[in-house]
């Protein structure tokens, strides 16, 4: 079951250009930075809320990130749906050829296991459910 829009992911150049806008236009608090070698990006989370946003820069010329921003520019990367079960929301999207983008669940920002989804299979948009770990 997916409970709750758990963050959405932005895209950025530069994590430190882009905090003026959320920190101090928004007002939003800012909860740190934190890299994730895995998915070869910095991010930043600004608490929203029940949700937050993460924005997301990369760590190098070569990640998926890296390649998003020579592709798109900055913007709307990916909206992450909180769960309590992650395995359970991968069978059943499997069940229904939704393709996932790993083979299990990937370590994510803030302790978390991630799965990200084959956008072709889901509107266009890029989906990542996201369960808190047991230990947390
Ligand atoms: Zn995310």
């Amino acid at each position: 079951m997916l409970n709750k829009i758990d963050h959405l992911g932005i895209a950025v150049h530069s994590i430190d250009d882009s905090m003026d806008l959320y920190r101090d236009v928004f007002g939003l608090e800012f909860e740190g930075t934190e890299e994730v070698p895995d998915q070869g990006v910095r991010v930043a989370f600004f608490r929203l809320g029940e949700s937050s946003l993460e924005l997301l820069e990369p760590l190098d010329d070569k990640g998926p990130i890296a390649r998003f921003l020579e592709n798109h520019g900055e913007g709307l990367h990916h909206v992450a749906c909180g769960t309590d079960d992650i395995e359970d929301a991968r069978r059943r999207a499997t069940e229904h050829d939704v393709r996932l983008l790993s083979d299990e669940p990937q370590d994510g920002a803030h302790n978390k296991l991630i799965s990200f989804l084959h956008p072709k299979d889901t509107d266009g948009v890029l989906f990542e459910f996201t369960q808190r770990r047991s230990d947390d």
